[in-house]
């Protein structure tokens, strides 16, 4: 017989069952998030991956309840947040954070470093005194490999990469389980790009966190995730662990993705790079039909009326297309 304690291990960190986010807008209703539902277990990373406009950032600040759902469930620990609240969701900000591309956008520049990365901790009074405050502070910064020097200092003086550094200090500095990293590395160069994925990644090991991984570059999430979700206009058009998707993907769409990665190989240079083309449907009000369809080499009449169902094709691997339910395009 299964034991409370087991059964609590069991229930994933976070989960969302059937989330939507609509805007409305002119013309109509935006589907940006459109019946995503997923599982992140504790102590693992969910890669997000899709083009720009796909919904991506919009499912994360709806799982931390920054944008309200329109209809769904976001289940942390398996009690749904939406039900929670003002008070219920304030004790829950401090478990879930977000760290996002542009850290100079979200961070006062007329504070210091030090006064940015101590100011949700003064704010929500986790430490005894405002002194103990900076002394967390300083670790912190420790923690993040960024030099005590900088404490002074004013994000203006720094590059991307420390100014990252700022930002994923900031956000461990209440202590969360829960971060949604949105396009974290996308604004910083390439070289920089590894080392805050290494740091990422080490912070996850030693703290136990778990991650949501927003990126709309396939290859900064294959060795950083666990598991990928691939999205199209709102909606989960496949989902597998990060190795089973790179050696074997099987959406359409998730196949033309990693045929537009540029080679990094220089004997491969001479490598075409596939460029997904055709015209993107309207995400306003979406007629049924497979959205992918008006630009899928292998859309078949099917696929413009009927819409296709996530479901899992092979173990663990999961996938809306008409391809391979057995009855054709
Ligand atoms: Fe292409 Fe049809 Fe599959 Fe959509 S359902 S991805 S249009 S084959």
């Amino acid at each position: 017989m299964m034991t409370n304690m087991e059964n609590v291990s069991n229930v994933p960190l976070i989960e969302t069952r059937g989330l939507k986010k609509f805007f409305k807008v002119r013309g109509g209703l935006l589907h940006a998030v459109d019946n995503v539902s997923i599982t992140i277990p504790a102590r693992k990373t969910l890669g997000v991956v899709g083009e720009s406009g796909c919904g991506k950032s919009t499912l994360g600040r709806a799982v931390l309840r920054l944008i309200e759902p329109t209809a769904g469930e976001v289940l942390f620990e398996g009690r749904d947040i939406t039900k929670f609240n003002r008070s219920q969701m304030r004790e829950m900000r401090r478990k879930m954070q977000i760290i996002f591309q542009d850290p100079y956008s979200s961070i006062n520049p007329r504070m210091s470093v030090a006064e940015i990365i101590a100011e949700y901790m003064l704010i929500n009074h986790t430490c005894a005194s405002k002194a103990e405050a900076f002394q967390r502070t300083a670790e912190l910064m420790d923690v993040v490999g960024l030099a005590r020097r900088y404490a002074n200092v004013y994000p203006h003086e720094l590059d991307g990469g420390r100014r990252q550094r700022i930002g994923i200090a900031r956000a461990l500095s209440l202590r969360p389980q829960f971060i949604v990293c949105d396009e974290p590395v996308s604004a910083l160069d390439v070289s920089i790009q590894a080392q805050i994925l290494n740091l990422l990644m080490d912070i996850q090991d030693n703290m136990g966190l778990t991650y949501m991984f927003i990126t709309h570059d396939l290859s900064v999430v294959k060795h950083i995730s666990d598991e990928i979700i691939v999205m199209y206009l709102g909606q989960c058009v496949e989902r597998a662990t990060s190795d089973a998707l790179f050696e074997k993907p099987l959406h359409p769409y998730t196949q033309a993705l990693l045929a537009a990665i540029p080679e990094p190989d220089i004997s491969m240079r001479n490598k075409p790079i596939q460029i997904i083309r055709g015209e993107v449907t309207s995400p306003v009000d979406p007629p049924p039909g497979c959205r992918f369809a008006s630009r899928c080499e292998k859309a078949g009449e099917r696929c413009h009326r009927e819409t296709p169902d996530l479901a899992e094709r092979e173990s663990g691997h999961w996938i809306a297309c008409h391809l391979y339910d057995g009855k054709g395009v």
